[in-house]
């Protein structure tokens, strides 16, 4: 897909009401022909980690906004930091850009494609008197930043000659001093009421090898000296970026008119906060070194990579992205308004199966030994067009356990003993006999008669059950197991801890619970990683690549239930 339509299916193009204050900003600029009509936007990742729904906000953001103009989107690596990056998180970042449904053609840049022209320019600034190299240490450097309320200290080498720069710095880029030893800083204010206008640092001396550039850059550029260069070489119109980077922008601009470059605009907006989740990096390689996940794409992650193999669709997290739009001020999503738009798509799309998660057998006393029946079960009642299929149905079945009890309260209308349920697609079934283990007492088997004559789940005699269940039939079943999930903390904020412990004191130790004898309906036999179902009155789930033939692995999605949409309905 080039070019990914709004979700809506409208285009928001100039003339209609913009979406949001972003959009609106963009079409004024269209109007007055700043950029003569260009919209070139790009999503610019860090790759020192994976990519999670926070990301997704900012890539339906920007491939968006250019589908919706006509324009493009480049998707560039902000590769200046050579000691945390790696070749897998770039292979992973573009994995799941791509999944996501997005496209950025043959524009496919790296901020280290680069550093020969920041470099060019970074001698220009020295030969203007605008950049001077600067001896001390990183600490020292801190030390005479000042603060918001008191003014900073010039450094003792700020009134270094430009030749004595340039010479300084040809050295430094020769690879002829020690790491940290010296820098770059860009000669600005040192009393600025904005520190990152305290002559902020542009080069740091780091020998370490880049993954790209190997050991040809001994200097590495910050991320504030290479950012709105990288946006201007690639001739970005809007720099769109969350907020921190607001006070930026001044160093931003001022770099851009120093050196008498095309200025692209930036933007910034509220990053997505959700509930029961975190976000930042470090906090998500911390649950992963410390094995409180299985890994990167744990489906309880809110990485893309754990919300895929969770069972999420790209439609539902771009129809998320869609609702919950952009904003000025920071706010906290509620989880679940995510997992009402799963639930939509998946309505939607999923085929509906049948599987026992806690199997009890039942046995049909009256029904013929040895005979099966194929009875047709319908595929998606919110899809026609999916079609039905056949489900075997034969003398010993499993139902759910929970669907069963042998002294049911008053509200309970499922199966109990001499009671009469249908079984979906099937018949109605009558329980006569419960069987227990004599030493547990547990109920092993329930021995049950049907009806022949309500073939198809309807009795000719009018006669009512008051409730349908699920079942498979016990010699065509597929074993498999199932992994039910639950929110990874347990307080809406996980940061919100005692005073001296951390967001992993919030972990919830029941997040995953891990069913391993269920049973599934034969159709399901051939499916693989990535199969989205749902099983009758018990949720959303999807095929888990832990799959093995013979034994297939399930993850739930989300459940039946809405209470995102239950809250909606009470409010109106
Ligand atoms: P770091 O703490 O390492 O800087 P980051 O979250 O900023 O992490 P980047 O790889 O730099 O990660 O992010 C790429 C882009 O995604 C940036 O433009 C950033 O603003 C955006 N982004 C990151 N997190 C979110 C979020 N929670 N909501 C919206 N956009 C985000
Ligand atoms: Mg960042």
């Amino acid at each position: 897909m080039t070019s990914t339509p709004s979700e809506s299916g409208k285009s928001r193009s100039n003339d209609r009401e913009p979406a949001d204050f972003i959009r609106q900003i963009i079409n004024e600029d269209n109007r007055t022909g700043k950029h003569g009509g260009r919209v070139h936007t790009r999503f610019p990742p860090e790759p020192n980690g994976y990519l999670h729904i926070g990301h997704a906000k900012s890539i339906c953001l920007n491939f968006g906004i250019a589908a919706e103009y006509g324009g493009l989107c480049n998707l560039r690596f902000d590769d200046t930091n050579p000691i945390k990056e790696e070749q897998e998180y770039i292979d992973s970042i573009k994995t799941d850009v791509r999944w996501l449904g997005f496209d950025w053609g043959d524009r496919e840049f790296y901020a280290s494609d680069y550093f020969d022209q920041l470099y060019q320019w970074a001698l220009k600034l020295i030969g203007d008197g605008n950049a001077y190299v600067c001896d001390l240490t990183a600490a020292e450097i801190r030390e005479h930043r000042g603060t918001l309320t008191r003014p900073g200290k010039e450094s003792p080498y700020r009134g270094r000659t430009v030749e004595e720069n340039l010479a300084l710095f040809e050295r430094m880029r020769a690879g002829e001093f020690a790491d940290g030893s010296r820098t770059l800083r860009a000669k600005i204010d040192m009393a600025h009421p904005n520190l990152n206008m305290r002559d902020p640092v542009m080069y740091r001396i780091l020998q370490s090898p880049h993954h790209r550039t190997g050991n040809r850059w001994p200097i590495c550029p910050t991320y504030d000296w290479a950012h709105g260069q990288s946006d201007s070489i690639e001739r970005i119109t809007h720099s769109i970026c969350t907020l921190e980077f607001e006070n930026h922008r001044p160093l931003y601009d001022w770099f851009l008119r120093e050196l008498g470059v095309f200025a692209p605009q930036q933007i910034e907006f509220a990053r997505l906060n959700l509930t029961y989740t975190v976000m930042s990096k470090r906090k998500l390689l911390r649950l992963v070194q410390d094995r409180h996940v299985r890994g990167w794409n744990d489906p309880r992650m809110p990485t893309l990579g754990g919300l895929r193999r969770r069972g999420y669709t790209p439609e539902a997290i771009r129809a998320f992205c869609a609702r919950i739009g952009v904003a000025k001020t920071e706010s906290t999503i509620d989880v679940q308004l995510l997992e009402h738009c799963v639930r939509e798509h998946l309505n939607r799309v999923a085929p509906r199966v049948m599987a026992v998660l806690r199997p009890l057998k039942v046995t049909l006393t009256n029904y013929p030994e040895g005979q099966v029946e194929q009875l047709d079960a319908v595929n998606n009642p919110e899809d026609p067009a999916a079609g039905t299929r056949k489900v075997p149905f034969s003398k010993v079945l499993y139902i759910e356990r929970d669907d069963f009890m042998e002294a049911p309260p008053k509200k309970f209308f499922r199966l109990a003993p001499g009671r009469e349920v249908r079984l979906r697609y099937a018949y109605f079934i009558r329980c006569e006999e419960v069987v227990k283990d004599p030493a547990s007492g547990e109920v092993t088997e329930l021995r049950c008669t049907y009806d022949p004559a309500t073939r198809g789940g309807d009795a000719p005699d009018g006669r009512k059950v008051k409730a349908t269940l699920h079942w498979v039939s016990a010699q065509h079943a597929v074993p498999a197991e199932v992994r039910l999930y639950d929110h990874l903390f347990t307080r809406p904020d996980p940061d919100d801890v005692p005073e001296g412990l951390d967001f992993t004191a919030n972990l919830n130790p029941a997040s995953l619970e891990v069913l391993d004898c269920c049973q599934v309906e034969p159709s399901l036999a051939d499916k693989g990683p990535e199969y989205r179902c749902q099983f009758e009155r018990l949720g959303y789930f999807c095929v888990d690549p832990d799959s093995k033939p013979g034994r297939l692995v399930f993850n739930r999605t989300v459940t039946l239930k809405d209470p995102w949409a239950k809250i909606q309905k009470a409010k109106t």
